[in-house]
């Protein structure tokens, strides 16, 4: 059906090509490309029978870039290297007339921001060379964004509370680790908090506002008020919400750890002289901790992540909850790698083939929220993701 060209050899990239080689039908030729090419070959062999070829690219060059993209003539480029290389890809994607796929929203190095302002801003250019992007297509943003629109469609008149939780209830053995891209996750969850009420946003302190949530299958985990970039779309595309927020779920451990590396300076993202050479501090932090690819072997324990929605259906508020658990086990089992980058690259492989099925194939830019979520729920129940419905329950929330 189509060739795909997938950019970065991290958890989620393993995954992703994983999966789409299991589907020859839908993915006819693979090429993996990343920094690092020893990575994508490692990954290619551990597939194997020729399905994936690999290539080494610096995803900063935009020439470079577009050189890979006129040499392979992919139907489509997958992004799952990290947010700072979006717009390069988007516009190497934008010189040579293919469509875009990524997980993450833009963020600049130098600032951690989470806004799709800079994405957004392309809606022009690519409707005007024909070509989609799909943007936020792993679980949170995607599957959520997903949850959400799949509710308003068959549930709900109009949704009016939104609460987005994520549980982690893995153990993976080590004092302290992320799920992944250290430096990606530690700017995510070391800023301010976020919500949106009544019209506008409202900010709290880091980690200000959190309760304890039952989970299906795992039971109460303290969670905790973050800012997470889905809630930014979602807000704009159902504009019937009166409250969206996103929780997360920390161990006190994990909190300790990471308060105790601000406290020391090493989340800082402004580079430092060191020895006379310069550095970033939570670079060389990441350079330290645990690699996330390499937590799956002794991970145990489940995910679990959902949306939690109350309305209005036929007159009457009705309250809904939609939500999938993923094992980290079963997922090392079929990947090799942990739950995290296996709930984010399957949704991103069903994306994929959305796109290349010509479901999800408008000229523009768009958050996943804004297409059929129908046939995307289907493909997460046979691809590894099932998800559960429960109606009318006490959301806690
Ligand atoms: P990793 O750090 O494990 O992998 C990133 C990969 O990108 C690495 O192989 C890295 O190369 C490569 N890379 C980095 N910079 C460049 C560059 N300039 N040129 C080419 N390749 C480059 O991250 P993850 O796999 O954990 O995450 C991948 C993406 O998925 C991130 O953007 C993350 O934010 C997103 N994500 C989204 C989630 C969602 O639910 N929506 C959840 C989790 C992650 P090298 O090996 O040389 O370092």
């Amino acid at each position: 059906m189509g060739k795909v060209l997938v950019i970065g050899a991290g958890g989620v990239g393993t995954v992703v090509v994983h999966k789409m080689a299991g589907l020859p039908e839908v993915f006819t030729e693979i090429l993996l490309a990343s920094r690092t090419k020893s990575k994508c070959d490692a990954i290619a062999a551990q597939i194997g029978g020729n399905r994936v070829q690999t290539a080494q690219i610096d995803a900063d060059n935009v020439p470079e870039l577009v050189s890979l993209i006129e040499s392979f003539k992919p139907d489509l480029v997958v992004n799952v290297a990290l947010p700072y290389q979006d717009l390069n890809i988007m516009d190497a994607c934008l010189e040579t007339g293919v469509s875009y796929l990524d997980t993450a929203n833009y963020e600049p190095r130098d600032e951690a921001k989470f806004e799709y302002k800079w994405q957004w801003a392309y809606r022009d250019k690519f409707k005007e060379a024909g070509i989609t992007a799909i943007l936020g297509c792993g679980f949170d943003p995607g599957v959520t964004s997903v949850f959400t629109a799949y509710a308003a469609k068959h549930h709900f008149d109009e949704i009016h509370y939104l609460d987005i939780v994520d549980c982690n209830a893995g153990d993976h053995g080590k004092a302290f680790a992320t799920n992944f891209n250290p430096e990606i996750n530690i700017r995510e969850v070391t800023q301010k908090g976020k919500y949106w009420e009544n019209g506008k946003w409202i900010y709290t302190e880091p980690h200000e506002i959190h309760k304890p949530l039952n989970y299906p299958e795992i039971g109460p985990k303290e969670s905790y008020l973050i800012y997470h970039e889905e809630l930014e779309s979602l807000v704009k595309n159902f504009p019937t919400l009166k409250r969206a927020r996103f929780w997360m779920t920390f161990g006190q451990e994990y909190l300790t750890h990471l308060r105790v590396i601000q406290n020391i300076g090493m989340a800082g993202i402004e580079p430092i002289m060191y020895n006379g050479v310069e550095i970033v501090p939570i670079q060389f932090l990441k350079a330290v901790l645990p690699d996330p690819g390499d937590l799956g072997e002794n991970y145990k324990g489940w995910t679990s992540i959902g949306c939690r929605i109350r309305g209005i259906k036929d007159g009457k508020e009705k309250t809904y909850y939609v939500y999938n658990n993923c094992s980290h086990e079963v997922a090392y089992k079929e990947t090799g790698t942990q739950a995290v980058s296996y709930t984010t690259g399957v949704p991103c492989m069903i994306g994929a083939m959305m796109y290349l099925k010509g479901i999800w194939k408008n000229p523009g830019v768009f958050n996943v929220e804004e297409f059929n979520p129908d046939p995307f729920m289907e493909q997460l129940n046979l691809h590894g993701l099932p998800w559960v419905e429960l109606h009318d329950v006490d959301l806690e929330l």
